[in-house]
Order: structure tokens, then sequence, then C-alpha cells
């Protein structure tokens, strides 16, 4: 690694420093060529919010590259069927790219859906398929005539745009499931959850407390999804969206359509959490709704918080970066660090919108590093011009942290602890504390280089 880590010239207005730069953040634009982006493409944006959809069949027509992200790095639990942690793939090939693959993809559907008997169908497009000109909604629609089940074509050629561009093409293939079950009841106070994906088990976290709320759901969008749930989805009487970057689209299609009204909450964190569950009790305006919730949120905090101080103990004035996909979860993750006694000095995001960033500029400290659409380098140097202790992010960020010996926190796709709720936020304070605390760091080659260059100020 070079003594000196540049910028990109191009990259310079998607970079400020609180209290130094006195302008907005340019965002929302694509990745910059030389720079290598964080960000997974359109596909893998739809493949995130859809794949937690257990009763269905997921079938990537393209290449068996694309095919790589399977169950094992997006580990979405389910409660039943477990159809979606099967990775299959039209596997396309130069005879395909050249005479077509829709041939290939008809057989490959009829197969796949006689032996597993899938409730419904996705089928993702990917870059080859929008070069070589498939028609896949044609396919689809004969699949679907002849089996029976709803067969959705999921248009997210990797090419088209970024990840953000995915998660508009899997909520559009979402609002074609709606509207399908006029038949079940459904209580006055139900809700759906949108933008939560049940890794580790969250959303089986979050029902619980809505349950003790006295609020109904009628599906979660899309941890632990039934296709029969999302079909009466319709019929909720609001909408609550944590990854709003994912889900807002079908918030916004919902409202339109269906007039369902809805909120944006996180639930990471106690005080994001217990807003949350405040927020959805306020909207109902039951006053047995809102006594429930304040028991559920007295009693969780106070169990919680003499469990926090402990670990707040040893972590009081650590520093840490963040980096992670949707900046709402970055709001979040400010705050959690703050209960913890710890100060963020870096925070950004893949896909945040300049609204976003006006507002982690409100609540991070003077001398924070905000960025949008970071690459390696750069969040090497921000950890270490900043001096941060700990870096939390997803699979793509974990290298950069070892590699610069310092801790680190996975709070993406990929993880198997509950981050979520007051129980998720002790998991996070007790990770956080024995990854910071290893003693492993200071036998760390980089670690001893990084702090010796950083004294001398050799670091531009
Ligand atoms: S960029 Fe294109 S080729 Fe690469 S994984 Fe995404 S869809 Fe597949």
């Amino acid at each position: 690694m070079s003594e000196t880590i540049e910028i990109l010239d191009e990259r310079r207005l998607q970079i400020l420093e609180k209290g130094k730069d006195d302008r907005s953040i340019v965002c929302e634009r694509a990745s910059t060529a030389g720079s290598v982006s964080q960000r997974a493409c359109v596909f893998c944006g739809s493949r995130v919010v859809l794949y937690p959809i257990s009763d269905a069949l997921h079938l990537i027509h393209g290449p068996i590259g694309c095919a790589a992200y399977t169950w094992d790095i997006r580990g979405s639990m389910s409660s039943g069927q477990e159809l979606h942690r099967l990775s299959f793939s039209t596997d396309i090939r130069e005879n395909e790219v050249i005479y077509g693959g829709e041939k290939k993809l008809y057989a490959a559907l009829v197969e796949l859906i006689d032996r597993y008997r899938p409730k419904a169908a996705f089928v993702y497009c990917t870059c080859i398929i929008g070069l070589i000109g498939d028609d896949v909604d044609a396919v689809c629609a004969r699949v679907q005539r002849e089996k029976g089940i709803q067969v959705i074509p999921v248009h997210s050629e990797g090419f088209k745009g970024t990840k953000k561009d995915g998660y508009r093409a899997a909520c559009e293939s979402l609002f074609q499931l709606l509207a399908k079950d006029e038949q079940s009841s459904v209580s006055p106070y139900t809700i759906n959850i949108l933008g939560e994906f049940n890794l580790a088990g969250e959303t089986w976290i979050i029902k619980d407390y809505y349950r003790r709320m006295g609020i109904d759901i009628a599906t979660c969008f899309t941890g632990d999804a039934r296709i029969s749930d999302i079909a009466k989805a319709h019929r909720a009487k609001l909408n609550v969206v944590q990854c709003s970057g994912s889900m807002t689209y079908l918030a916004k299609l919902m409202k339109e359509r269906y007039g369902i009204p809805f909120l944006r909450v996180s639930y990471f964190g106690i005080e994001d959490m217990s807003k949350a569950l405040y927020d959805v009790a306020e909207f109902f305006k039951n006053d047995g709704i809102l006594q429930r919730t304040q028991g559920l949120v007295q009693s969780e905090v106070t169990q919680l918080l003499p469990k926090l101080a402990e670990y707040r103990r040893d972590l009081e004035g650590r520093k840490a970066a963040i980096y992670v996909g949707g900046s709402f979860k970055a709001f979040s993750l400010v705050k959690a660090l703050r209960h913890l006694g710890m100060e963020t000095v870096v925070v950004g995001s893949q896909t945040g919108s300049e609204e976003d960033y006006n507002y982690l500029k409100e609540i991070t400290n003077e001398g924070t590093i905000i960025c949008d659409d970071s690459n390696p380098l750069e969040l090497s140097r921000f950890v270490l011009e900043k001096g941060a202790d700990l870096l939390i992010g997803g699979v793509k960020e974990r290298p950069i942290a070892y590699k610069m010996g310092i801790g680190f926190c996975d709070h993406n796709h990929e993880r198997k602890i509950a981050l979520a709720g007051f129980e998720g936020m002790l998991n996070f304070a007790r990770e956080v504390h024995s990854t910071v605390l290893s003693p492993v760091w200071k036998y760390s080659p980089a670690r001893m280089k990084f702090a010796r260059l950083a004294q001398q100020n050799e670091i531009n």
C-alpha cells in the first residue's frame, strides 16, 4: 500500500468534512470510473429485496457468475418453506448469446415449477439479457398461463443504473403481487412492515413487539414473507418503512393506488426503536395500544440500560467509522454509538440522498467526514486520518478494517447476529466491545505502521 492515499478529483464533491466544507454533498449519481465503488449492481439490489420471499422460485436469467450471491451471504431466515435458499440460474452461454436464451428460460421455468411447486416465480434479468434482447415478459406470461402461478419478470439488468434502480425494479415486481386476496379478514389495527429482511431472525423480534402492542401484521416486505400474505397487504391501514432506500418507492405506489399512508422508521438503537413503536401507536390513536407501547418500551429499556453501562465503561471516548448501504441505518448507528460513549468520526453510505447527508451533518460532531459512494482507499485514508478504532460496514468493508488493524462490526446482510430491536442493541454493544477491545490489534503491523505514519504527518 502506498504511503500516501490520494482522493480522485472527480470524487472530491462527494466528500465533506463537517465544520470545514460549507456546501452540500454531491450524491445520487453513477459511480466514478476508476473508483472501486462498494456498490453492487442493479440485479443485486433487486435480489436483496425479493430473495427473502421463501415460498417463491427465484431464477436468475443470465450467466452463472451472476448467481454468486446466494443465500449463504444473504442469510434471510424463514419460519417455514425455504425455497429461497436454493439458487437457480439459466446458465446462459455463448450459444444463447448468439441465438437467444428464451427457450432455455422457458425450459428452466417449467422444470423448476414442476419440481418445486412454488407459489410464484421471479425471473431476474441480468446484463447479458438486456444486451441480447430476450423477450422475458413474453416467456413469463406464457409460463404463468400454463402453470397457473404468477411469473414475474424483474427488470434488473446490471448496467441499467445503481443498486437503487434494483430496489425500484423489485418494488415494481412486488406491486404486481398485491390485491390478489380480498377474502381474508384484517383488523383495523393492521400494518405492513417494509424494508425488514429477517436477518438473524430480526423480523420475528420486531413482529413480537407489535403483537405485544396489539398491532396485527398483514405482511413483512420481505423478511419471512409468503406470497399469500403479500396478496392481502393492500388492506393494511399503515405501511411502516424501515430500509427507506429500498422500500419507499413501494410505499409510495401503495399510497397512490390503495391510499395507505406510510411512516419511515428505524429499528436500530434505543431511541429509534422506541420512536418507531411510539409513532405506530400514535398513528392508531388508541389508548390501549399507547399504554401497552409505553409499558413495553419502559420494561425493555429498564432492563437494557444497566447492561449497556457495563460496555460503555470500556468504550467511552473510542471512535467509529460507519460505511453502510442505506443512510437511514447510518442515522441510527450514530445515535447507538453515542449510547456506548463512542464518537462517529467517519460516516458514509452507498445510496444516500442530499437530504440524508444533511441530516447526518446535523447529528454528527465537527470534523466528521461524510462521504457518498466511497471506495476502499478513501475509507482507509479516513479511518487513518481520524484515528477510528472500529469500522461498521458489510462484507466488502471487513478486509479494510482488518488490513488497517482495527475492530469491525458487520451490520449488513451477511451477519448472523440480530442487531435490531432492544435485544439487538445489546448484541451490538457486546460485539462492538469485543472487537474494539480485542488484544489482537496491538500486534497488527498495519496498526503500528499507520500510527507511526499518522504521527509523522506523512499522509496527505
Ligand atoms: S453487473 Fe451484470 S453481469 Fe455483473 S452480476 Fe450484475 S447483472 Fe451479472
